[in-house]
């Protein structure tokens, strides 16, 4: 969480200090004077004043300048001219900038950092991350060949998943990866069969569902009895006994993932001081554990600044992991993605019909399935706007009316946002979806038949294309005319 501090006795003296100057609740990209305006300023203040406090020394990269969207130096209607809509545009400096964020919050125990490839998978952003130190989590051997393909270290690769096939654990084993994470006791006998067929020892963490409420949609939270992730603490002690017994495994960690995006710290602090408690009892059994492995889902700010940086959960978590003198890996996706993307669509219709206001649009379901998955919240608003953006994207706006934002798909399910302000626009209007990086591309389909988005990735004023848009043809490669 972004927090007020004192800037005459925190920040003048220190003023390397990072930060943003937004008032409480002001969206990230509403745009923000310039650090030395915000540096000469503060070293007038006499009386103590206040700052929003962030951990980054990055201007967020999607703002309003002169009226119009920006990403980065570039400005978004041009990409959308050049490269059509639907069109995922990429910064790559947010992208790398909350990456790295992670990276330094953690640095005292130097984590492996995995990034969760579910959460975007696009081979380019692979190799940035890549080449910016990242590992990967993976959760099927679709992703470790992508991660083989963006020239990822696959000793530093952990695999999860419910339901490896013996085929994805071969392939786990002959890419040597980190570890498996066992989700449960059908799986671990599997990865044991293969592993001796191939006269290997396979390295396993036990994932653990340590029932701990994360408090976030009933669809992404997974560390809670009756989900269908990892196994109780019973289980799990079972199953590492079990292990010794096995020559072809090793018990290398302990892993959990609680759910995603968790906007509260306490879940962590309760998970990682299990972590240390059965870390404990492992090495007193005689095995040689040294793994703590969290997992993903810190939150991510769609509306605001609502999600805590990455040192705050840092904070609770990094105690832990120091009493148990083991090594840390954590499988972030949607912190590091999400808000490095917005969609851009481009308005088809208006129409009102039924005491409603519809905005037809080009994006639908099939970019970005989250609003109808998991009722999920994104900030909307035109790229060109008649009313400069809101604070508060969820109440009404002054010169906006309540909107259905859908999308041209046969669903009723099929909307970006319902009841949303929004100012006047017309057919050929361009919009944008903040917060659009994680399980937008990735979870994208062809449904309805519709060739999926094209995405680029912009540093600077540099862009490239990093998935072209699908053709009709791409649509029928793979299927015979019988
Ligand atoms: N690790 C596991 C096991 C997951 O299931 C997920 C998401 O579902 C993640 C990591 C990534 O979560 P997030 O993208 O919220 O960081």
């Amino acid at each position: 969480m972004a927090t007020s501090i004192d800037v005459r006795r925190s920040l003048v003296p220190r003023c390397t200090v990072r930060w943003t100057p937004f008032p409480r609740g002001v969206p990230p990209h509403a745009g923000m004077p310039s650090r030395g305006v915000v540096s000469s300023l503060a070293s007038r203040l006499s009386q103590p004043s206040f700052a929003l406090l962030v951990p980054t020394e990055l201007m967020d990269t999607f703002q309003y300048k002169g009226g119009e969207l920006y990403c980065e130096d570039v400005r978004v209607a041009d990409l959308a001219a050049k490269y059509g809509t639907p069109l995922f545009v990429y910064s790559q400096a947010k992208f790398l900038h909350e990456f790295n964020a992670i990276k330094t919050a953690f640095a005292e125990v130097d984590p492996v950092l995995c990034y969760s490839v579910k959460a975007n998978s696009n081979l380019s952003l692979l190799k940035v991350l890549n080449e910016a130190g990242s590992s990967f989590d993976v959760v099927s051997g679709g992703e470790l060949y992508r991660v083989k393909h963006a020239g990822a270290d696959t000793t530093r690769v952990v695999f999860a998943g419910v339901g490896k096939t013996d085929e994805e654990i071969r392939f786990g084993l002959e890419s040597n990866i980190l570890m498996f994470n066992v989700e449960s006791e059908a799986e671990l006998d599997a990865i044991a069969a293969v592993a001796k067929s191939m006269n290997r020892v396979a390295p396993v963490a036990l994932r653990l569902n340590p029932d701990i409420d994360a408090k976030t949609h009933a669809k992404t939270t997974t560390g809670k009895k009756g989900n269908k992730f990892g196994m109780d603490i019973e289980r799990h002690n079972q199953l590492a006994d079990k292990v010794l017994s096995i020559p072809n495994l090793e018990l290398r960690g302990i892993h959990m993932h609680l759910g995603s995006p968790i906007l509260t710290t306490d879940p962590y602090e309760a998970a990682a001081r299990k972590a240390l408690e059965v870390v404990t009892e492992l090495r007193s059994k005689g095995h040689k554990t040294n793994w703590i492995n969290l997992g993903g889902g810190f939150g991510l700010s769609y509306r605001g600044q609502e999600a805590p940086p990455a040192s705050e959960y840092a904070k609770v978590i990094l105690p832990y992991v120091k009493q148990a003198e083991c090594r840390l890996a954590l499988e972030p996706g949607r912190s590091i993605c999400g808000n490095a993307a917005i969609l851009v669509s481009q308005v088809i219709y208006t129409k009102r019909e039924g005491g409603k206001l519809f905005v037809i649009q080009d994006a639908a379901m099939n970019d970005l399935v989250r609003p109808a998955m998991y009722d999920s919240f994104h900030r909307i608003w035109p790229v060109a706007p008649r009313v400069a953006p809101p604070v508060d994207y969820e109440g009404p706006v002054d010169g906006c009316e309540a909107t259905d934002i859908v999308g041209p798909i046969c669903e009723s399910g099929d909307y970006l946002a319902k009841g949303r302000a929004l100012p006047e626009v017309h057919r050929g209007e361009l919009l944008s979806t903040f917060s659009a990086g994680a399980y937008g591309m990735a979870m994208s389909s062809n449904y309805n038949s519709r060739p999926r988005a094209a995405e680029v990735l912009v540093s600077g004023k540099d862009v490239r294309v990093i998935r072209k848009r699908e053709s009709l043809e791409d649509l029928i490669a793979l299927e015979r005319n019988l």
